[in-house]
C-alpha cells in the first residue's frame, strides 16, 4: 500500500483534489416546476492513489436502509487516511425519495432499467445518463444498496454476476454469504457498469420504508472489509466469507398463495422450510376453510410477504434450495451469532423473534432471570 501522497484528482465535471472531502448537490434533471433535481453526493478523495469505489442508495426511492449506509460511509472515512476515492451517491432517485415511491413519480419509470441512459431519452434515461457519465463511469468498483419492494421483506443478500471474475471478487470482498447469481435485467446499473469494466454488485437488505440498524451495521462492516481488501484503507481483511451459498437461477422459487384469506406462517425458529411441510396456512374469516401451502423443496427463506392478507397467486415466500451442509451452517450462524449475520427481518405471524426461540431452546426450562451468564449478543434492532 502506498502512502506517498501520490493521489490524483477525481473529476466529474469539476475536480476534487487529493485529500479533499466534498459534499455537493448535483443537478441531474428538472422538476415539474422547472427547478433543478439535485442528488446529494459526497466525494472522499484520498491523499494516496488507489481504486475509486462508488456506493449508492435509493435507486428505488422508498428503499432507505442503504441511505443510512451511504451517510455513514460519507461521514466515517477520512481522505487523509485513504488510498483511492469513495464516491457516495446518497439518493439516486430524488423524485421517488421525496414522494416515498419506488419509481420516478408520475410516469412510474424504473430508474434501475434506464442505464446507461441517454441524452434524448425519457426523463428516467436522462437522469441515468448524468449519474452514469459523471460518477459511475469515473469509478472502478461499485456497490448499489437496495431493499425488497413494499410489502415484502428480504434477508441480507447480494446479487451479482458470479461468472465475471471481477464481479465475483467484489462480492467476495463484501463478504457476501448468500449470492443470487445473474447478470441482472437490461438497463440495470450494476449490469451496465459490470459490462463496462466497473464490477458492481447489488446488496439487498430488509424492507422498504424502514431503518433496520442491524443490517446497516452489517453492510458497513462488509464495506469496511471491501475497502481494506482493495487497499483503500490500511487494515486487515478477509478475502472471502467463511460460508457462501451462490444461488443459480433454477435453485430459487417464489412460493405463491393458493387461496385468499389470512396467512399464518408455520416454520421456524430457523429460516428454513422442509420439503412437503407447511410453509403457511391460509384461512378464511370463519376458519371453515384452511389451505396449507407446502414447500416444494427444503430451502432457506430469503424473502417473504409482509402483509398477512393474500389472494391466489400472491407471493408468500422466496425460497432457495439448500443441502444438509448449508443447513448446518445456517443453524449454527443463527445459534451463535443471531440473525444479524445472515440478515435480520421481522417475521410475519410469529409471536417471538427467531432469536428468542433459539434462546429458549438453548436454555431449556431456565428462565432468563435464573441464567448466570448470557453469552448471546444483545438483541439488535429487529423491528
Ligand atoms: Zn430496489
Amino acid at each position: 500500500m502506498s502512502s506517498n501522497n501520490d493521489g490524483e484528482s477525481f473529476r466529474y465535471d469539476a475536480e476534487v483534489r487529493p485529500g479533499e472531502k466534498r459534499h455537493i448537490m448535483y443537478e441531474v434533471g428538472e422538476s415539474f416546476l422547472g427547478d433543478p433535481i439535485e442528488i446529494p453526493v459526497t466525494i472522499i478523495n484520498g491523499v494516496n492513489k488507489g481504486p475509486r469505489v462508488f456506493v449508492s442508495a435509493a435507486m428505488h426511492g422508498d428503499e432507505v436502509n442503504g441511505v443510512k449506509v451511504v451517510q455513514e460511509v460519507a461521514d466515517r472515512y477520512d481522505p487523509q487516511e485513504l488510498s483511492g476515492t469513495i464516491v457516495c451517491l446518497h439518493v439516486l432517485n430524488v423524485p421517488g425519495y421525496r414522494a416515498h415511491l419506488r419509481y420516478l413519480p408520475i410516469y412510474d419509470r424504473d430508474l434501475n432499467r434506464s442505464f446507461p441512459g441517454s441524452e434524448n431519452g425519457n426523463e428516467g434515461k436522462r437522469i441515468a445518463k448524468v449519474i452514469y457519465d459523471r460518477f459511475v463511469s469515473n469509478c472502478d468498483i461499485g456497490v448499489d444498496f437496495h431493499t425488497s419492494t413494499r410489502n415484502k421483506v428480504t434477508i441480507f443478500h447480494t446479487r451479482a454476476d458470479m461468472s465475471d471474475p471481477a464481479v465475483a471478487e467484489v462480492a467476495n470482498a463484501f463478504l457476501s454469504t448468500i449470492v443470487l447469481d445473474g447478470a441482472g435485467a437490461e438497463g440495470m446499473m450494476r449490469r451496465v457498469a459490470s459490462e463496462d469494466g466497473i464490477p458492481t454488485i447489488t446488496v439487498e437488505m430488509g424492507e422498504a420504508h424502514r431503518y433496520q440498524p442491524a443490517m446497516v451495521d452489517l453492510a458497513l462492516e462488509n464495506l469496511h472489509n471491501l475497502f481494506a481488501y482493495f487497499g483503500l484503507i490500511d487494515e486487515e481483511f478477509e478475502t472471502e466469507p467463511a460460508w457462501q451459498r451462490i444461488v443459480g437461477p433454477k435453485e430459487k422459487k417464489w412460493i405463491r398463495s393458493t387461496a385468499g384469506g389470512w396467512v399464518d406462517m408455520d416454520w421456524g425458529p430457523y429460516p428454513i422450510v422442509e420439503e412437503g411441510n407447511s410453509v403457511c396456512t391460509i384461512s378464511d374469516h370463519f376458519k371453515r376453510e384452511e389451505h396449507v401451502v407446502e414447500a416444494p423443496f427444503t430451502g432457506l427463506v430469503i424473502g417473504m410477504a409482509a402483509n398477512p392478507i393474500t389472494v391466489p397467486g400472491q407471493i408468500i415466500a422466496h425460497v432457495v434450495s439448500i443441502d444438509d451442509d448449508d443447513r448446518k451452517v445456517i443453524e449454527q450462524i443463527v445459534d451463535e451469532q443471531g440473525y444479524s449475520r445472515i440478515g435480520t427481518y421481522h417475521w410475519m405471524g410469529r409471536r417471538t423473534t427467531p432469536n428468542e426461540d433459539v434462546e429458549r431452546a438453548r436454555r431449556g426450562s431456565t428462565t432468563p432471570e435464573e441464567s448466570e451468564t448470557d453469552e448471546s449478543e444483545p438483541e439488535r434492532g429487529t423491528a
